[in-house]
């Protein structure tokens, strides 16, 4: 009998299942909104000018590929901590900042796990309810037990925070709580600057471990302005992590440019600390790949560049905003019984619609939009030419 005749078939990962469905879907009206990635108005993912110059440069360069250092690239662990806590973060002057370049945003997240798994092997992680839906798996995988801590209302369409606050405020010392720094996944609710004092200050009076994952930054108000949450923190004194991923931001998906920021006491325990994180890569993937890290870190290094790339971003968030604006106008002429004006309210890429499975299902088998049971919805995905049939779609199936 074969090595391999006692596995079992692992279900399908729900949302790339959805995708399979709309690629066999012959229905020339069809839209995807369970993406979970940018397409500009023509419906096509892009490729960044910013990005595009920075490559021809480094092709005409024709640099060798050795390895890497194994936290990867110094000019882009530098950039990264710029963009993350801005050019005159105390935190950088005083060496407090480790970061190491990752895989996107989920190899940053894993390698953090692993690490922080080592040294508080018997913590509990926490996320929020609900949350992006590797949270649990990739935390599960480094060996955690992980818990939900109260998060989205659907009644309000936003944030529990008196929920939430209350359940952080009664866990035990060195609980690791994943937070999203902004554009919340899957719900599109962010906390206010406010809230956020409020979380930074029970971390710190319960003893608890901040692993703030930034996926999205730039896509809700402005880089700085969406770096509101690692501020807070950076001026706390605290210890934290900060994943960060360039896969939205910069157009890069394929390509798994992410980074991994430690927060630590000094720049002594920065020192040990980057010396085990290192251990972790170093047993994993050993190094990582030369292309991603070197285009963001072309990117954010050169002032014309950088320039260029903001003035992208700001293209890309607006696209988004003005298509939640859109949506709930098209909603509204249509007079549909609900008030959908929250989903203007909602930050980053994606909205929890308050759509029921039953008229997700409806919208597939009867319009072939395709999105999540839970009814999250990719703004992205909308654009000048399909909105107007998907929220003809939506009135009638809520209608
Ligand atoms: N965290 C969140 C909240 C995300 O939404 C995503 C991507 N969808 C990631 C992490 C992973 O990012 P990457 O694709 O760069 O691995």
């Amino acid at each position: 009998t074969s090595i391999f005749s006692a596995v079992e078939l692992a279900p399908r990962d729900p949302i790339l299942g959805l995708t399979e469905g709309f690629n066999a879907d012959t229905n020339p009206n069809k839209v995807n909104l369970g993406v979970g990635v940018y397409y500009n108005d023509n419906g096509k993912l892009p490729l960044l000018e910013a990005v595009k110059a920075a490559e021809k440069t480094r092709l005409e360069a024709a640099p060798a590929r050795g390895y890497q250092p194994i936290e990867g690239l110094g000019a882009f662990n530098t950039s990264v901590q710029n963009l993350i806590f801005g050019t005159d973060s105390p935190l950088i002057k005083e060496g407090r900042a480790v970061t190491i370049e990752a895989l996107g945003g989920t190899g940053a997240l894993k390698v953090g796990a692993d690490f922080l798994k080592r040294l508080y092997p018997s913590s509990k992680v926490y996320i929020s309810d609900p949350s992006w839906e590797n949270h649990r798996a990739l935390f599960e995988s480094a060996g955690f037990t992980v818990e939900n801590y109260p998060y989205y209302d659907a009644a309000t369409h936003s944030v529990n925070f008196a929920a939430m606050k209350a359940y952080l405020a009664a866990l035990e010392a060195n609980a690791i709580i994943v937070l999203h720094a902004c554009c919340h996944n899957p719900t599109g609710a962010d906390l206010t600057a406010e809230q956020w004092k409020q979380v930074v200050a029970v971390i710190r009076e319960k003893n608890l471990i901040a692993f703030i994952d930034m996926a999205y930054q730039g896509f809700a108000d402005g880089i700085t302005e969406d770096a509101v949450a690692l501020n807070l923190f950076a001026a706390s004194g605290l210890q934290f992590l900060v994943s960060s991923s360039f896969s939205k931001s910069f157009s890069l998906y394929g390509e798994r440019v992410g980074a991994l920021t430690l927060v630590t006491e000094n720049k002594e325990e920065s020192a040990r600390v980057l010396s085990q994180v290192k251990r972790v890569i170093r047993t994993n993937y050993s190094n990582p790949p030369t292309h991603g890290g070197a285009i963001v870190a072309a990117v954010l290094s050169s002032s014309a560049l950088r320039q260029q790339w903001e003035a992208e971003l700001a293209t890309m968030r607006e696209r988004i905003r003005a298509m939640r604006i859109s949506l709930v106008e098209k909603l509204k002429e249509k007079n549909v019984p609900q008030d959908f004006s929250f989903v203007v309210k909602q930050r980053g890429m994606f909205s929890y619609t308050g759509l029921t499975a039953q008229q997700v299902e409806q919208l597939k088998t009867e319009f072939a939009i395709y999105a999540v049971s839970t009814g999250r919805i990719c703004l992205a995905a909308l654009n000048t030419k399909n909105i107007d049939y998907v929220a003809t779609a939506t009135a009638s199936v809520i209608g």
